[in-house]
C-alpha cells in the first residue's frame, strides 16, 4: 500500500486542504492515522504558544538544514522568512486555497511548522526502520539432541526481521562430523527436506527459504555428509529437534 507522503501528512496535520484520496486514505490505513495523531500533538504543543507575535525569528541556517534535510528544490532555497516576509498570517488562520500563492504560502510560518512536521516524520521513520532492523522477532525454537552414536546438543532459534525474511540460527556445545555437517529443516514423517546450507563450525546461521511454511517442516536436523559430492542427505544424523513457538 501506498502510503501518504509527509509533505501531505503535514499539510492534514495543520488543517490545509488535501485532496479527496488522502482523506480516505488516512480514514482506513492505521499506520498513517498513528503517524497524522503524532504529528497532531506536535502541531497541537506549537499552536497553544500564547503570544505567536513574541517568538524569535530563525536565522537563515535554520531553513537552509531543513531545506537539506528534507531534499527540497533549489526554487525554495531561500529563507521564506528573509528580508522580504514582513506579513506572515497567523498560524491558527490558515488562508483560504483560492487567494494562495506560492510565495505568500512559503512565507507563512505553518510552512516552517509543516517542514518542521515533515523532518518528524522522516527521523521517526529512519528510527523505526534503524529498530526494526535491530529487533528481529523469534518465530520459534528447537532443542536439538543428539541421535545414535553422537553426543552432541544444542539449540535451533527462528527469528523474523520486519521485512518478513526469516533466520534460523543454529548453535552446537561441539562438533562431531566426520564429513561436513549440513544443517536441514524436514517434514514430520520424514518425507520432504530442505537444505539450509553448510555448517563448518559449532554454529551457524542459516536463511530460511521466503513461503517455506515452517509448519510443515518443523524438524531442524543437522547431517554427518561425507565429502562424497551427493548433495542427498546422507541418512546420517547428528543432532535432531522440532520447532516450536
Ligand atoms: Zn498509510
Amino acid at each position: 500500500m501506498q502510503h501518504l507522503d509527509p509533505e501531505v501528512m503535514s499539510l492534514f496535520a495543520l488543517d490545509e486542504p488535501v485532496d479527496a484520496g488522502s482523506i480516505d486514505h488516512l480514514r482506513s490505513c492505521p499506520e498513517c492515522a498513528a503517524e497524522y495523531a503524532a504529528l497532531r500533538r506536535a502541531v497541537n504543543a506549537v499552536r497553544t504558544t500564547p503570544d505567536a507575535g513574541s517568538l524569535e525569528r530563525p536565522g537563515a541556517n535554520v531553513w537552509e538544514g531543513i531545506h537539506q534535510t528534507l531534499g527540497l528544490s533549489g526554487s525554495v532555497a531561500a529563507d521564506p522568512l528573509g528580508s522580504a516576509g514582513a506579513e506572515e498570517a497567523p498560524v491558527t488562520e490558515p488562508e483560504p486555497v483560492k487567494t494562495r500563492n506560492n510565495v505568500a504560502w512559503l512565507r507563512r510560518p505553518a510552512t516552517w511548522l509543516a517542514a518542521a512536521a515533515a523532518a518528524v516524520v522522516i527521523t521517526t521513520g529512519v528510527v523505526v526502520a534503524v529498530n526494526q532492523t535491530v529487533a528481529p522477532v523469534p518465530l520459534a525454537s528447537a532443542r536439538l539432541e543428539p541421535l545414535d552414536r553422537f553426543s552432541a546438543t544444542g539449540s535451533a532459534t527462528v527469528t523474523e526481521t520486519s521485512d518478513g525474511s526469516r533466520t534460523i540460527e543454529v548453535q552446537l556445545d561441539k562438533t562431531e562430523a566426520r564429513g561436513y555437517q549440513e544443517v536441514w529443516l524436514i517434514a514430520p514423517d520424514l518425507s520432504r527436506l530442505v537444505s539450509l546450507g553448510i555448517m563448518n563450525s559449532s554454529s551457524g546461521r542459516f536463511d530460511v527459504p521466503a513461503g517455506l511454511d515452517l509448519s510443515g517442516y518443523p524438524i531442524v536436523d543437522i547431517s554427518d555428509e561425507p565429502l562424497d559430492g551427493n548433495p542427498a542427505h546422507s541418512s546420517v544424523s547428528i543432532v535432531r529437534g522440532t520447532l516450536s513457538s
